[in-house]
């Protein structure tokens, strides 16, 4: 691929611009079984199933509690991205490899603003970015849906054709590619491969998958 072409390079937040094999997201994880499990009083094997229930019916297991529950969303924001950093190991090479990118850089992922900035400072490419666009921007309606894809392109005036885009979530990955985006599966799994070699169900809509984000951008990135 050449990146010549590309002036909007689109970055989800969670395992994507970190390893999704870190240990730093299970914090979080688990911080949602446990709000989940006070919030609708159920031991903690049963707040795990509604968890991942959610997650796939609504996007983001947030979204199911909003939309089934009426959940306030700005408590349970609060309590789950309050996480330790330091279980975290930020890639030496990610900020320079970002900065080298010739356009405007994005942050669009379904966890909150703060959590984008806390992560993105310590990843030490929060400052580089041109535009954040967390879960509030777009009225906690997630990704996949379609609707968060047309308001980011909206907000920061991105035509599609120009833009490119990477997550760990292959699902998140669809409607950019329908639109007309560039599309980057990163994970962190070295047998992604051996997965979808025999099998006919492989995304259609994965352009370029990457295990090195990093190398990736340095590679295939500039023109
Ligand atoms: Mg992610």
């Amino acid at each position: 691929m050449s990146g010549g072409n590309i002036t909007n390079w689109i970055f989800d937040l969670d395992n994507t611009l970190y390893r999704g094999d870190a240990q730093f997201f299970s914090q979080i994880d688990k911080k949602m079984t446990r709000f989940i499990s006070e919030f609708l009083q159920l031991d903690p094997i049963e707040a795990r199933i509604k968890q991942k229930e959610y997650l796939a019916e609504y996007g983001t297991s947030l979204s199911g509690l909003m939309a089934v529950h009426g959940m306030d969303p700005a408590e349970f924001l609060h309590y789950v991205h309050d996480v330790d950093l330091s279980l975290l190991d930020p890639c030496p090479h990610l900020p320079s490899a970002i900065a080298a990118l010739p356009g405007r850089k994005f942050i669009f992922t379904n966890g909150s603003r703060a959590h984008a900035k806390n992560v993105g400072d310590h990843l030490g490419v929060y400052d580089q970015m041109d535009g954040i666009f967390a879960i509030e921007d777009f009225d906690y309606v997630p990704k996949p849906k379609r609707s968060p894809y047309i308001k980011f392109c909206d907000r920061f005036d991105i035509d599609p054709s120009t833009a490119i885009m990477f997550e760990d979530s292959t699902r998140n990955l669809e409607v950019p590619k329908h639109m007309g985006m560039q599309t980057v599966w990163v994970t962190p799994d070295h047998d992604w491969h051996q997965e979808y070699e025999d099998n006919s169900s492989q995304p259609n809509w994965i352009d370029h998958v990457t295990t090195d984000l990093s190398a990736w951008l340095n590679s295939s990135g500039k023109a």
